[in-house]
Parts: structure tokens; C-alpha cells; sequence
């Protein structure tokens, strides 16, 4: 059943995706699900991971309690699936292969958006460092626990080696060197770059969306770069109603039109080049000159989103709201990271029977980076005896 499914959705994909027969097994292997491709399943046990719900609780650049309305991790995770699951139709590649790579893109990250990150980075730089891709690939590896015969997830080695955005991965996770070392070898699948593309683009759009929302930037200071300026002009001349609008409405239809001219230009390009450089196979991807890959943006819109990248770097990431709370953040990891390192007996019990397989710090660390932003609050409050 499972191989029918599997064989008529490779028909339809261009020569050089990623067909279901370049899956690569599984670490302990599995029969085939009678209902669903191998990406389909890797896909459904992303969703129903414990990681997976966590991100609902974790911040993106606002710490999760600060609005309603802001983006979570979470939501940029199913965002930036979306917009991968759209651009893989259009261009013939693997839409559910892109979906899991894209839903699993995130899970590594830390409570406290980027400055969680750097925060447990330094704290772990003596026991071989944190980075949240290399998290991202533990957690499914090795950290869930949902099956009686192996920790992880089990997926196929294809989205592991997918969700690899470099070769790193820590010292701890022997299983996955191996992959490692081919990723490292090879240029990444169409899919896998597809989605870091859509990150970017997702996370751009909608940080200036959110940057609006909590009024820690004016629409008159974004009307000074230019595609904003330019896609505000657009949006005036399509629209007669346009100008009376309220301006949160303004705001919204600029942003959906920057967001699909984006996406557009990244389907057109990618189309051009695919035709120029004529890749024939899933392996000649893997060889291609870089200057000839595939995925990318034309120079234009490769300018649009540097100058808005930007802009929120000046605006948004060192407003001083946004710093006091990544300030914040840093703090609660240190503390925490300080006092579960002095006394491990206070971490719960399954996470200290860890502690004999791995370094008492990776323990720590996983433990820590696993923690939402309210849960880390919780903790901290707890233990440094604030009631
Ligand atoms: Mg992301």
C-alpha cells in the first residue's frame, strides 16, 4: 500500500527532489505505515513531539508572556512550513519532505529567543558549546522518549541529514557522524535550502509585523527603506479604498504583498537557474558548483531583504525593550545553569539518570534549553526563593 503511495508521489517530482527512495532507512528500522510515505510519518512525529508543543511557550523575538498576538516559535514553525509546503509545489520538489524539515527547524532553541542561545553557549563553551541546530537534531536523535526500543524519534536518515545545516553536531551524538560527515561532503538538498530561505523570509516579514504591533517601530520610519516605500506606493495605486484605511489594515496588506512578491521572486529564480545549470539528478544537486546552485533570490530582492534585515537590527533587535528583556533572559540561564551544575540532585529524577550516560553539563544544558520562557521563569523564581 505504503509503496504505491510512495512511487506515485515520486512520479510527480522533478528528477532532482527528494523521492521517497532516497529516505536512507531508518537508524532501527521500522515497517512501512500502511497509510502514510516515510516523510509523512517523520512529519506526524515532528508534530507530536514534546519539543514541538514547547515551541508554543518559547519566544520568538517577544518574551512569550509580553502579548497575545506576537509570534511564538511555534507559529513561525508552522509559517515558515507553510510557505516551504507552497514554494516545493511550485517548483516540483518534495512538499511533505520540506514540511518536517521546516516544522523540526526550531525545536533546538533555548527559553529567551537568541540571547537564551549565546547564553548557554558561553556557559557550555569548556563541554563542546550549544547551538540550537545541533540541539534541534538531539532532540529528535536522542532527547524524546515515545517508544520502548529507542530514544528519539527514529526518523529517516534523510531528514536527519536535512535538518543538518552544517556538519557540526556535538561529540555526544556518535550515531548521527556518520550523516554528518556526508552533509559535510555534499552541497545541501533543494528542500533543505528551501527552507532556510523560507526562515528568512518568514522571520523578516513578520518581525516587522510585530515590530509595528507593539509599537516599537512607526510606520513613518519603515516608509524611509525603500521596498517598503515602494510596496506602500504599489499598494496605494491598487486601491482606491487603500488610503482611507486604518493603519494596523495598511500595515497588514503591505506586509502580505511584500511577503508573496518575496516568494515569488524565489519560485522565478530558482526557476531560472534550475533551467540554466539543468540539473538532471538528486546528486548532481549535491555536486553542484556553489556559484550555480540552485535556490536563491535575484539580486533585487537579495538587496530588498538586506535593507529591511537591516533595519530591524537597528529598530527592533537593540530597541531597549527588547534588550532588556534578552538581558533578562541571559540572567535566568546563568542562574539556573549555575545552580543545576552545583546540585544536580534538583533536576527531576529522569533527567539526573542522564547524568551516568552524558556529562552532567550536556545534561544541564539539555535540560535548561528544553525549558520554555515561562517554565525557565518558574524555575528561577523558585529556586532563588522569589515568591
Ligand atoms: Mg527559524
Amino acid at each position: 500500500m505504503n509503496l504505491n503511495l510512495e512511487e506515485n508521489e515520486d512520479a510527480l517530482l522533478a528528477p532532482y527532489a527528494m523521492k521517497h527512495n532516497f529516505s536512507g532507512s531508518r537508524m532501527y528500522p521500522e515497517a512501512p505505515d500502511p497509510y502514510r510515505t516515510c516523510y509523512q510519518r517523520d512529519r506526524d512525529r515532528v508534530i507530536h513531539s514534546k519539543a514541538f508543543r514547547r515551541l508554543g511557550y518559547k519566544t520568538q523575538v517577544f518574551v512569550n508572556t509580553e502579548g497575545d498576538n506576537y509570534r511564538t516559535r511555534l507559529t513561525h514553525s508552522l509559517e515558515v512550513s507553510q510557505i516551504s509546503r507552497s514554494i516545493a509545489g511550485a517548483l516540483r520538489l518534495n512538499r511533505d519532505y520540506a514540511e518536517t524539515i521546516a516544522l523540526a527547524h526550531d525545536l533546538g532553541h533555548t527559553p529567551f529567543g537568541h540571547a537564551g542561545q549565546d547564553t548557554l553557549h558561553q556557559l557550555m563553551r569548556a563541554h563542546g558549546g550549544f547551538e540550537h541546530n545541533c540541539q534541534s537534531l538531539r532532540i529528535v536523535s536522542e532527547l524524546e522518549t515515545r517508544y520502548a526500543d529507542w530514544n528519539g524519534l527514529n526518523l529517516s536518515r534523510a531528514v536527519l541529514k536535512g535538518m543538518m545545516k552544517h556538519n557540526r553536531i556535538y561529540e555526544c551524538d556518535s550515531s548521527l557522524i556518520p550523516l554528518a560527515e556526508q552533509r559535510g561532503r555534499e552541497n545541501p538538498c533543494l528542500e533543505a535550502a528551501l527552507v532556510d530561505h523560507c526562515d528568512r523570509i518568514a522571520y523578516i516579514h513578520h518581525d516587522l509585523e510585530d515590530a509595528l504591533d507593539s509599537d516599537i517601530v512607526r510606520l513613518e520610519e519603515l516608509m524611509e527603506i525603500n521596498p517598503w516605500r515602494t510596496v506602500y506606493d504599489e499598494a496605494e495605486k491598487s486601491s482606491q479604498g487603500f488610503r482611507g484605511k486604518r493603519e494596523p489594515l495598511r500595515i497588514r496588506i503591505v506586509i502580505r504583498m511584500l511577503l508573496s512578491q518575496t516568494i515569488n521572486d524565489l519560485i522565478a529564480k530558482t526557476q531560472e537557474t534550475l533551467l540554466n545549470v539543468k540539473p538532471e539528478s538528486l546528486d548532481d544537486i549535491y555536486k553542484i558548483n556553489k556559484t550555480d546552485y540552485p535556490v536563491r533570490f535575484s539580486e533585487t530582492m537579495k538587496e530588498s531583504m538586506g535593507a529591511m534585515q537591516k533595519f530591524l537590527h537597528e529598530k527592533m533587535y537593540r530597541h531597549p525593550r527588547v534588550v532588556q528583556m534578552s538581558a533578562r533572559g541571559s540572567r535566568i540561564i546563568e542562574f539556573l545553569f549555575s545552580e543545576f551544575m552545583k546540585n544536580p540532585e534538583m533536576l527531576p529524577g529522569h533527567v539526573q539518570g542522564r547524568i551516568s550516560e552524558q556529562s552532567s553539563a550536556r545534561v544541564v544544558s539539555d535540560y535548561i534549553s528544553g525549558m520554555t520562557d515561562r517554565f525557565a521563569l518558574k524555575e528561577y523564581q523558585n529556586l532563588a526563593g522569589i515568591v
